[in-house]
């Protein structure tokens, strides 16, 4: 039996658009007899007091899941044993660019848009010296491949960007790409629900899985909620919280039927749309809201073709 999971960074309250691709992922894990498995991800960015938000509201909507609820604040010695193993393969090197440093070297004629280009990775021992003497050092995977390809229930085959990412951070703390990994990997996740905003990712992460000796998992990157201008959903888009909902007077039950609505499956329980969940039936197009405080009890949140 694999798992599927739901992995939210606690910085905040979810909104519309984050509990639906729970929603989403808890479907593909249930209806394919999965586990379904919760990891808090509060390496960055944590606010006090949201993960417990977080969790309320996605039981508030009627998910479950299987076994405690992980947290990667606990997982460190995990990522530094990852870690010491690719050092140890040599495919790890210290990194001393900033954010600045990359972008005017990205921007030369010849390096590939949103890649790191290469400035720290064949550094003499002598540079390195004089480097650190300046900040501390980041540390970067040495990869063998600029592209890898990943198989995405949605997209179909995908084909992205490989460079040299980030593995743990100048502040000492494991990169996100590297504590997913290593997370979905120990976790036996095989399949990732996950928005569509991080299909980019997927393959950095896949390949780095391979390297750590794990399969990777099947992708599905579900569309995203939007704003009415087309911009990822943002809680100043109007009642997008279960708490600003619960205002209007509109609970959790209304609340899930409404995202169930966006995806063309039966409202009256989850029960109902797990019995009716087909993947290749999901809409493709983003859930588009519009907030109207005239209408229904201050709002009104419609799904829209683009
Ligand atoms: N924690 C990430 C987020 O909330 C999701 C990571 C993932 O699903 O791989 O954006």
């Amino acid at each position: 039996m694999g798992a599927g999971r739901f992995a939210p960074s606690p910085s905040g309250e979810l909104h519309l658009g984050n509990l639906r691709t729970a929603i989403l992922a808890w479907l593909f894990a249930r209806s394919t007899q999965r586990e379904f498995l919760m990891r808090v991800e509060d390496l960055d960015r944590a606010r006090a007091g949201a993960e417990e938000l977080q969790l309320a509201d996605l039981r508030a909507i009627g998910l479950d899941w299987d076994g405690p609820t992980v947290r990667q604040s606990d997982r460190m010695p995990l990522y530094s044993a990852a870690i010491d193993d690719l050092r140890s393969r040599n495919l790890l090197f210290e990194c001393y660019c900033t954010r600045r440093d990359i972008a005017e070297a990205g921007s030369a004629p010849h390096a590939a848009p949103g890649t790191y280009p290469g400035t720290c990775r064949d550094l003499s021992e002598s540079e390195r010296e004089a480097k650190r003497a300046m900040r501390p050092a980041a540390l970067r995977l040495r990869s063998e491949t600029t592209e890898f390809s990943v198989t995405d229930a949605l997209h179909g085959p995908f084909t992205g960007v490989v460079d040299d990412f980030v593995v743990l951070r100048n502040d000492g703390v494991p990169a996100y790409n590297l504590a997913v990994v290593v997370d979905d990997g120990i976790q036996g996740i095989d399949q990732v629900v996950r928005g569509d905003d991080l299909l980019s990712s997927a393959p950095r992460q896949a390949y780095l899985a391979g390297l750590l000796g794990y399969t990777a998992p099947g992708y599905a990157h579900v569309p995203l909620a939007l704003n009415a201008e087309g911009k990822r959903l943002a809680k100043r888009d109007g009642s997008v919280t279960l708490g600003q909902l619960a205002g209007h007077g509109v609970g959790p039950g209304e609340a899930r039927s409404m995202m169930l609505a966006s995806l063309e499956l039966p409202t009256t329980s989850l029960d109902a749309a797990l019995a009716a969940f087909d993947p290749t039936l999901l809409p493709t197009d983003p859930w588009v809201f519009t907030t109207d405080p005239g209408e229904k009890r201050g709002m009104r949140l419609a799904p829209e073709n683009r």
